[in-house]
């Protein structure tokens, strides 16, 4: 029995000004962090002459951060931007054509799959590749955008190492925030979780868990005001707290974990995502609810989201796109 409801589509109203005949494609692939580039070397080495669309943040989220020292195969580390450009010249290599560009909109009724590309051009694909990845949720302050990779993180996982031993502060009350904090609360000498509400919204479990923790302090009702630095690195954090007084604390990571926002609008007329937008998969694989459209990384993905599972299920895409279409005649 099929895990995906049976979906009634309806129009896309969205005007679209198209260019010309549309081109057709074997294999599309939109997005480019480590799901559609790996998806992009599999595609091209099994010669299904793969396509893929950048997107508007092209390298997708590891542009963002500066080293990235949990990707196998990197002993001495790597930044973000290098290893997005290694993997760029390898799908390239095999002869991916990489162009610039961003999905505005899709008709995935039948086969081929039409996508808008920057609300001018359709290209026909016989199987779609869906990579374009979440996008973190930040709080919006000017000092946030001053201190990204200098102190401001999105990601524990990622830049937690970093901060060994010293002070750190995460903001955020749910699941993510909780796991944020277990997860430096085993590198960093102090966290400090700060919540907006009088209570977290976090799973009981997790809860508990950071509860548990000797060296969690959560501080209840705390807005983030701003953050503060000293020769372009983060040294606090200012909070106004339940009564109205603004405190400080003296911290050099600030960790934002509000939520992430899957980049799947473009395609949620057709696939079936949960309430947050994720395109929901047949567990284990990267199909969707329609044959043909796989997505992979993290627009599907809200547990794991590392670079390293994103290049996983990217592959398993290609490896199933080229079974679909040796399945079929087009
Ligand atoms: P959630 O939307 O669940 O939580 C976001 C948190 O950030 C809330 O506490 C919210 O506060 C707070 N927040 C939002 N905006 C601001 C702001 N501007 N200033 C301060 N705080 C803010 O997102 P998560 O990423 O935590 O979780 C997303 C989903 O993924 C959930 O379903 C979660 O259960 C799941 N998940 C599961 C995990 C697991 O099972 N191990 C791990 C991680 C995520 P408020 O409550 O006041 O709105």
């Amino acid at each position: 029995m099929s895990i995906f409801k049976k979906m009634e589509f309806s129009e896309d109203k969205t005007e679209k000004k198209t260019e010309g005949v549309p081109e057709k494609v074997r294999c599309l692939i939109i997005g480019s962090g480590p799901a559609g580039y790996t998806a992009a070397i599999y595609a091209a080495r099994a010669n299904l002459s793969p396509v893929l669309y950048e997107g508007l943040q092209p390298g997708g989220q590891l542009t963002t951060t500066t080293e990235v020292e949990n990707y196998p195969g990197y002993p001495d580390g790597v930044t973000g931007p290098e290893m997005m450009e290694d993997l760029k010249k390898q799908a390239a290599r095999f002869g991916t054509d990489v162009r610039f560009g961003m999905a505005t909109a899709s008709d995935l009724v039948s086969s081929p799959f039409k996508v808008t590309i920057d609300d001018a051009k359709v290209v026909e694909a016989d199987s779609l590749i869906i990579a374009t990845g979440a996008t973190a949720k930040y709080l919006g302050l000017e000092s946030e955008k001053k201190y990204m990779g200098s102190g401001v993180s999105a990601c524990a996982t990622c830049d937690g190492f970093f901060y060994k031993g010293q002070d750190v502060a995460v903001v955020g009350g749910g699941d993510t925030a909780a796991e944020e904090s277990l997860y430096l609360s085993g590198i960093c000498r102090k966290v400090y979780l700060i919540i907006r509400k009088d209570h977290m919204r976090a799973s009981k479990v997790m809860q508990e868990r950071v509860m548990e923790k000797e060296n969690i302090e959560i501080l209840f009702e705390h807005v983030t005001q701003e953050i503060v630095g000293e020769d372009g690195v983060v040294t606090g954090v200012m909070l106004k707290n339940g009564k109205g007084e603004i405190v400080r604390k003296d911290i050099s990571g600030f960790f934002v974990a509000i939520g992430h926002q899957p980049n799947s609008e473009v395609f949620r007329n057709y696939l079936e995502t949960d309430e947050i937008g994720y395109i929901k998969t047949i567990p284990g694989t990267p199909k969707t609810n329609i044959e043909g459209v796989f997505a992979c990384g993290d627009v599907m993905d809200p547990h794991y989201r590392q670079a390293v599972t994103a290049a996983g299920t990217g592959c398993m895409a290609a490896l199933d796109a080229e079974r679909f279409l040796g399945t079929r005649k087009f």
